[in-house]
């Protein structure tokens, strides 16, 4: 490595990330490095948003057609390209490529829904006034984009989580800057290059690259900022926006629960278990990572996801030799998720299949199933992000419910039975958003909210909050007639000493005794 180089640091998630010039990104599939790139300077990050800002007004006044005509284009690209941009995100990432595939997938869908729903989230609306008092006054709410959007991204789904929240953003009206992860910046630089020179949008859309320095300078520029990533990063991001009064919403991590009820359907759950749980490696904030059993069915779910995880193949994944699972994406991550086995085997748990790290170049572990496992163990506590799931007995649904709860996180959830018990069972889940009788599937139904509550996030993407956050209401009260003066103006004769108190009394009262003064 050359010298003021970051390789492949554990510095993100550790102590604060060093000054570099360049980042070396490699494959985790292989542990081979693919390239070099330059880091951005607090200076060309500030330089960067002062561009985009000044191209910010002609892209907000297009509107909202106009914009989904260029997210159009954007959407085209991603379709007709996706072998190219996938090819690229694999390599960085060590996905296996169905689970890459997802991406551009779901970015095409999401510029379709927030093209056609903008007009309905953050069109002019006219508000008829609630007291007679206003009767003369014409009530407009506008929303405005923030000019420059800030994005700051993970490596888990290199796409989704940068350009998923630009989208709405651009469709708002604002300009966006992002800063993806320094372990998987190629993908989007691709994309973003592409929108420059092969789309020829407009130039409201950039990345800049880097760490903590680049991070920092890009909330410090920016009108609001975006952050997706751990709570630990999340803190630092809200602290630094704090200075500037900046906005912000963040998604950050959590440890979704899954409740299995005795009249599931033990074969579906066993399985949705399996994909929720190991899909990405287990590398997905809303990963499935602690399951509550009941006893009736306990036995038979464990056995059954035991043999689904035990089949699955894990391994750099290619076309004539394909894989279920692929490596660990960041260095750092096959280091925490050993550690929370390892603690949780020394502590009496016991894997019914997996337990290690695995052969090879690569930064794999394999896929594990912990039984015997509690809440004092961390893979029941804290985030694993790993190919790991925990299988707890339970007595019945409040116990379920008591451990489910029993977390400083609430991001996602899911609880398999019947269904209108499921469902009953599922309201009472504290997080952001519950599957019945799935898993992960929320994230693609952009129509309702995604966030976290407690220590998993503030604010939320998808459906109407997920571009209205974007925007600050600009409320006109126009006067459509009037006189020279209104009563409330000077000057304060008698009559205006007692005109607010009997008006006030009379539109305020709900009796007729109190309204015409006759009640002390
Ligand atoms: P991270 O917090 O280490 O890094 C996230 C981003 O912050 C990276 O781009 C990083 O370079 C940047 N960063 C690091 N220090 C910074 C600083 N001081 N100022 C500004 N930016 C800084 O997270 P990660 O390891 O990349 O991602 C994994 C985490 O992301 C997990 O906790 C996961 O649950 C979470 N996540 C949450 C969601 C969600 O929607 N809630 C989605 C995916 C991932």
């Amino acid at each position: 490595m050359e010298s003021g180089t970051a390789a492949r640091s554990t510095e993100t998630n550790g102590a604060p990330a060093p000054a570099a010039d360049s980042i070396e990104v490699h494959n985790p599939a292989t542990g081979g490095l693919i390239k070099s790139i330059p880091v951005d300077s607090p200076e060309a990050v500030a330089a960067t948003v002062a561009r985009v800002r000044g191209n910010q007004p002609e892209w907000e006044a297009m509107g909202i057609e106009g914009r989904y005509h260029w997210l159009g284009k954007l959407r085209d690209w991603l379709l007709d390209n996706q072998k190219r941009v996938l090819d690229t995100m694999q390599e960085e990432t060590g996905k296996v490529y169905a689970d890459a595939s997802n991406e551009p997938a779901y970015l095409a869908d999401l510029i379709n829904f927030y093209g056609t729903k903008a007009a309905k989230f953050i069109g002019e609306q006219s508000i008829r006034p609630h007291s007679p008092l206003l009767a003369a006054k014409k009530l407009q709410v506008q929303y405005r984009p923030y000019p420059v959007v800030g994005i700051i991204s993970p490596w888990n789904f290199p796409l989704i989580l940068a350009l998923g929240d630009a989208i709405p953003a651009l469709q708002a009206g604002a300009a966006v800057v992002i800063k993806p992860s320094e372990f998987t910046p190629l993908g989007l630089i691709e994309v973003v290059e592409a929108w420059k020179q092969e789309i020829g949008g407009p130039d409201v859309l950039d990345c800049v690259q880097g760490i903590g320095d680049t991070g920092g300078a890009l909330v410090d520029a920016v009108d609001f900022i975006q952050f997706t990533g751990s709570d630990r990063t999340g803190r630092k991001v809200m602290a630094r926006a704090a200075e500037t009064l900046t906005p912000v919403s963040l998604e950050l991590g959590g440890k979704d629960p899954m409740i299995v009820l005795d009249d599931a359907d033990v074969d579906r759950a066993a399985n949705a278990a399996a994909w929720g749980g190991m899909m990405n490696s287990g590398q997905i904030c809303i990963s499935v990572e602690r399951i509550y059993v009941e006893e009736p069915v306990y036995d038979e779910f464990v056995a059954k996801l035991t043999a689904e995880v035990g089949r699955l193949r894990q391994g750099a994944d290619d076309a004539r030799n394909p894989k279920d699972i692929g490596s660990m994406t960041s260095p750092n991550q096959a280091a925490i998720v050993e550690d929370h086995v390892n603690d949780a085997l020394a502590s009496g748990a016991r894997a019914t299949t997996g337990g290690k790290r695995a052969d090879g170049p690569g930064d794999y572990f394999e896929p594990t199933v912990l039984v015997d496992v509690d809440h004092s163990m961390k893979v029941m506590r804290d985030e694993t992000f790993g190919p790991v799931v925990g299988v707890m007995k339970v007595r019945d649904s409040e116990e379920a419910l008591r451990l489910a709860n029993d977390t400083r996180y609430g991001l996602s959830g899911s609880v398999f039975g019947e269904k209108v018990r499921a469902e009953q069972v599922a309201r009472r889940i504290e997080c952001g958003a519950v599957n019945v009788n799935d898993v992960l599937v929320n994230y693609l139904a952009s129509d309702v909210p995604m966030g976290g509550w407690k220590e998993s996030g503030i604010g939320f993407r998808h459906g109407e909050p997920g571009i209205k956050k974007y925007c600050r209401s600009e409320s006109l009260v126009i006067t459509r007639f009037a006189g020279k003066r209104e009563p409330t103006w000077y000057p304060y004769s008698k009559a205006r000493r007692r005109f607010l108190p009997v008006i006030s009394r009379f539109f305020g009262a709900r009796d007729w005794r109190r309204k015409l003064g006759l009640r002390r």
